[in-house]
């Protein structure tokens, strides 16, 4: 078995097939770049150690909670704190209403105490409560169409955009939202009021999620997230994991196939799993799968990059009370959102330095493209100083670059994977898995990876070559 791509999705299914099927398969894992983790990268920042890609895991997730565990990592993990975020909105960083899920508040007084719409945003927002049922519900309506057309446009642009912007670097007006806000499509689907709705769905998503975890929904691990990447890894030889040498070509042999990487390997395999982005498994199968591959081809990615600044701890005028804050597109800002990782994560926690996670680029605005580093620190410590009124410069910064780094479950996404779907039942033994699929997460690319994982080992379990 051959798994190309050494980021959580392909190391993930490498360590359930280990796991399901011991020394009677050998699984070999191919990584193209110099290390393992594919966007999972710990840097240092001055004495501290900060995740540059993702930086939290959502456990309230089977596959996720029982990964942690078969890790041994339990007791590594820690919790980010109790604080709510805010949205830097009109010159001001305004709280985002508490209740508020997806972007959908629950209550009308939080929402009216943020100040975030006008009066006549809020009169509209409220016309949610009276608005008949939508008579004609398109088949995948974007995100911005299903919210905005209960809730207004405010509620759309300074509420959804800027925490769709912030999970996704997305917009809301491109995004299917049967693809990146399933449950929400699901509930404006079967209740009249989106509000109704969605203080449901939070009084559920609270007992089924205790119940799941019985822990918090999101953590991080001490040391960064690359403690994940080397956990997974540790069992695997040096044979196994081929690191530094990329797949440069798949083709069919008699039974399965073999990958040849750019160092010139040849590895034989019943079973393929492309594990590396869509453009990539777009590149690889280009010949052997030329229909399949036009349709990884469409799948459509932002640039984004992380800025990472620590400061003294003198230069904030004010309390670092919130995880940080968002930015709606309409601001025009190069800022989509910044992580007050120093007030987020307990361990990031220093009496002298405080610690900021930013993130720029999001679909539309490859503004941060044109800037070398410098520059691009320059300009995000002048919007933090606009925000946060900060009074001294940088002490250290790193910037992280990630260019096609956010696959865009625009709006036909459902679709387009029914098709992808379709042409992998013609071409058995060939497995795609990742953030372009089902779901961009970490927790979503584990769940993906153990699907593969299992439906791997069934077949080889079963007798049958491959699927
Ligand atoms: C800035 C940023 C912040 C994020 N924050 C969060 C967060 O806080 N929480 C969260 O849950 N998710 C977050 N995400 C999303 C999440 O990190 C990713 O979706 C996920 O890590 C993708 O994992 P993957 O294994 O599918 O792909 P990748 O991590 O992209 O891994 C693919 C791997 O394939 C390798 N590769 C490529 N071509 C070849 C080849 N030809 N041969 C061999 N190997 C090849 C690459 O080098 C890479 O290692 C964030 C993403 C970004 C960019």
């Amino acid at each position: 078995m051959v798994i190309v791509g050494g980021g959580i999705s392909g190391l993930t299914t490498a360590h359930r097939l280990r796991e399901s099927l011991g020394d009677s398969a050998q699984v070999v894992l191919v990584e193209g770049s110099s290390q393992l983790g594919g966007k999972i990268v710990t840097r240092r920042l001055g004495p501290h150690l900060i995740d540059s890609g993702p930086d939290a895991l959502l456990t309230r997730s089977p596959a996720v909670g029982a990964l942690i565990d078969d890790l041994g990592l339990a007791g590594r993990t820690t919790a980010p704190a109790a604080l709510g975020a805010r949205i830097w909105s009109r010159g001001r960083l305004r709280p985002i209403p508490s209740g508020t899920m997806f972007g959908i508040p629950d209550r009308v007084l939080p929402l009216v105490a943020s100040r975030l719409l006008s009066p006549v945003g809020l009169a509209r927002a409220a016309l949610d409560l009276v608005l008949p049922r939508r008579r004609r519900f398109p088949v995948d309506p974007s995100v911005a169409d299903l919210i905005g057309s209960r809730l207004g446009a405010q509620v759309s642009a300074r509420l959804v955009e800027p925490l769709i912007g912030g999970v996704h670097a997305g917009l809301a007006s491109e995004l299917s939202a049967r693809s990146t806000v399933p449950d929400i499509e699901t509930l404006a689907r079967s209740s009249r009021s989106l509000y109704f709705g969605i203080r449901r769905l939070r009084r559920r998503s609270a007992t089924s999620g205790a119940k799941a975890a019985g822990g918090p929904a999101l953590v991080t691990l001490e040391g960064g997230l690359i403690g994940l990447v080397e956990a997974l890894a540790a069992p695997f030889t040096d044979e196994d994991l081929i690191v530094g040498d990329a797949a440069a070509d798949i083709a069919r042999r008699a039974s399965g196939y073999v990958v040849t990487t750019t160092a010139g390997r040849r590895l034989e395999a019943d079973a393929v799993v492309l594990a590396v982005p869509a453009y990539t498994a777009a590149r690889l199968l280009a010949r052997l799968e030329p229909t399949l591959a036009e349709l990884l081809a469409e799948t459509v990615y932002a640039d984004v990059a992380t800025v990472a600044l620590s400061y003294p701890r003198s230069a904030l005028v004010g309390p670092l009370d919130a995880t940080g804050f968002l930015v709606p597109p309409e601001e025009g800002r190069l800022l989509v959102g910044c992580t007050w990782s120093s007030a987020k994560w307990p361990h990031l926690a220093d009496d002298r330095t405080v610690i900021v996670r930013c993130s720029v680029g999001r679909r539309g605005d490859r503004r941060w493209t044109a800037l070398d580093d410098d520059a691009l620190i320059r300009r995000v410590h002048d919007e933090l100083v606009e925000a946060m009124g900060l009074t001294a410069e940088p002490t250290h910064g790193i910037v992280q670059r990630w260019p096609r780094g956010m696959p865009q479950y625009l709006v036909g996404h459902g679709d387009r994977m029914t098709r992808i779907d379709e042409r992998l039942r013609t071409a058995p033994g060939l497995h795609l898995v990742g953030a372009a699929y089902r779901g961009v997460g970490l927790a979503s690319c584990v769940a993906d990876a153990e699907r593969v994982g299992e439906r791997i080992t069934r077949h080889l379990l079963s007798g049958s070559p491959s699927d």
